[in-house]
């Protein structure tokens, strides 16, 4: 199959349709990723082919629960995953991405520079510092990671980041359900609340991923509602 194809099936496995120019902006970012990576640690996945699925696709998988708000937060993006494919895909959406590591900083500017992208910005610090910047205090509708930290950790960072009503989504791979059941009480006592566990696979290697997704507060009596992808 061809890389194009293999993007825009991967996507639409997962209810996104891609348009000829989001295919062609999501591959030259990745193959900027792939060229920068041989120079500085970006990603460990040296294969475009499972980049695409891994990288791409997964990034994408999170678009419904995302979709139709203001303004995410991504802690953690590394290489700028999954937030810059969701500015890609979701144009209309403001973000922010966060990373310890100045490298990883620059590669992101360059990246959107390069793709000439808008309305997205890359910020260098650590996530539990940069929380008390007068403008990203409880400014955002979504804090989302991927692969960044353990659940509790991610949620304590997240946390003063939220909007009221906002949403933190935790991307994981198969071990996400159990994370969450362990941390269950802490969750409650936090008074946090899951509203969703998504359980998907991946479309071409079929590996395994889970999205969390949580609000502040306590949503409804009825426990979080599991749904597989
Ligand atoms: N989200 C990316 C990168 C995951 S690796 C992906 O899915 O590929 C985790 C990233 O978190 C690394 O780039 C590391 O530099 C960053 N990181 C770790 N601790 C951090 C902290 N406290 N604040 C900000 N970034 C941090």
């Amino acid at each position: 199959m061809k890389d194009e194809t293999l993007l825009q099936e991967g996507a639409s496995r997962f209810g996104v349709k891609l348009s000829g120019s989001q295919v062609g902006a999501l591959l030259s970012y990745l193959d900027e990723m792939l060229a920068w990576n041989k120079k500085i640690n970006l990603t460990a996945i040296k294969d475009r082919s499972e980049a695409i699925e891994k990288h791409l696709v997964d990034s994408l998988t999170v678009c419904p629960l995302v979709s139709g708000r203001k303004n995410l937060l991504d802690l953690g993006s590394g290489a700028g995953l999954p937030g810059i494919p969701l500015k890609i895909v979701l144009p209309e959406l403001q973000v922010v991405l966060v990373d310890a590591i100045q490298k990883k900083i620059l590669f992101q500017r360059h990246v959107c520079r390069s793709q000439k992208l808008s309305g997205i910005e890359s910020c260098h610090g650590r996530a539990e510092i940069l929380s008390s910047r007068e403008e990203m205090d409880h400014a955002f509708d979504v804090v989302i990671s991927r692969a960044f930290s353990d659940l509790r950790t991610f949620i304590q960072f997240a946390l003063p980041f939220l909007k009221p009503g906002g949403r933190i989504v935790s991307m994981k791979g198969p071990e996400g359900e159990a994370e969450y059941e362990s941390n269950r009480p802490w969750l409650q006592e936090l008074g946090v609340s899951c509203l969703e566990i998504k359980c998907l696979e991946l479309p071409f290697s079929g590996a395994k991923r889970t999205l969390l997704v949580f609000q502040e507060g306590l949503v409804s009596p009825r426990s979080c509602g599991l749904s597989a992808g």
